[in-house]
């Protein structure tokens, strides 16, 4: 049976899907099954694995959770061996609403998800940057969540609510639901502020949380590689962020 894990923070912008997409990448090259879930509608995660978005038609996630398609139907290769993908595109800004009337709402992508479980080692669930159904859904069907968060001021204090939601998710909806740790993402070591806010974090949730030892730098290299559609490692194979990136993976392999 593969291990879940939703990569999440309602904040936009912090790394979610570049550290999605490249945990998976490195997973992959490490021998394991991957799937990679697209849950946002941006596509930003079908789009950085080569595909256009525009051109997905209706074998997305959004079917898997509204119209019962099954996840192996919608789920696609990608260049990478061993790495799948159940992509999204902007179908599933709808997805909210349509699953309001759906029974059992919470519960629709970890049925989605079951039939394909043990086909992998890891399945990744790229979230949304916000804390609604559909991010609930990731974190009932996850076995644990990986907290991206940009060190600066303003990410790090959003880190509180994400912190209670998934306290709300563990409480009410998932009692196996663990915390994989917090991810430093774009951080500027050249910078003082960079360095005070990582304390900042270590500080206020080290004792509860685990805090990945990998930090993310700052690269212009890793929006490059997001914007050309493929991963870190299919742009530069022995830079900072890739190297940064394969530290985190081995900290998730354990
Ligand atoms: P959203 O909330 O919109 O889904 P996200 O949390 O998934 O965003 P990403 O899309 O991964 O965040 O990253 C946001 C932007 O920052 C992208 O343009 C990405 O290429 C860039 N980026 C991500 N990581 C880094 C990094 N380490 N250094 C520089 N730029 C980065
Ligand atoms: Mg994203």
């Amino acid at each position: 049976m593969s291990k879940i894990i939703a990569i999440a923070n309602q904040k936009g912008g912090v790394g979610k899907t570049t550290t999605s997409v490249n945990l998976a990448a490195s997973l992959a090259v490490l021998e394991q099954k991957i799937l990679l879930v697209d849950a946002d509608p941006q596509g930003n995660a079908s789009s950085g694995l080569g595909y256009d978005v525009q051109k997905l038609g209706d074998s997305t996630i959004y079917e898997c959770l509204v119209d019962g398609l099954e996840a192996e139907k919608a789920t696609l290769k990608t260049e990478i061996d061993r790495l799948a993908l159940l992509p999204s595109n902007i179908n599933l800004v709808g997805a909210e609403v349509d699953m309001m009337n759906l029974e059992d709402r919470e519960n629709i992508m970890k049925k989605v998800l079951a039939p394909v479980r043990d086909k992998y080692d890891y399945i990744l669930i790229d979230c949304m940057p916000s804390l609604g159904t559909l991010t609930i859904n990731a974190l009932v069907a996850a076995d644990s969540v990986l907290l991206p968060v940009q060190a600066a001021y303003l990410p790090v204090k959003g880190l509180q609510q994400l912190i209670k939601t998934i306290s709300m998710v563990k409480r009410r909806l998932n009692r196996r639901l663990m915390i994989e740790g917090i991810l430093l993402t774009i951080v500027d070591f050249r910078t003082n502020y960079a360095k005070d806010i990582s304390s900042k974090v270590r500080e206020t949730y080290g004792t509860s949380i685990p805090i990945f030892e990998s930090v993310i730098p700052v690269s212009v290299k890793a929006a490059e590689a997001s914007a050309e559609g493929i991963s870190i490692y299919g742009h530069c194979i022995n830079c900072k962020v890739s190297n940064a990136y394969k530290e985190l993976t081995q900290e998730v392999l354990g």
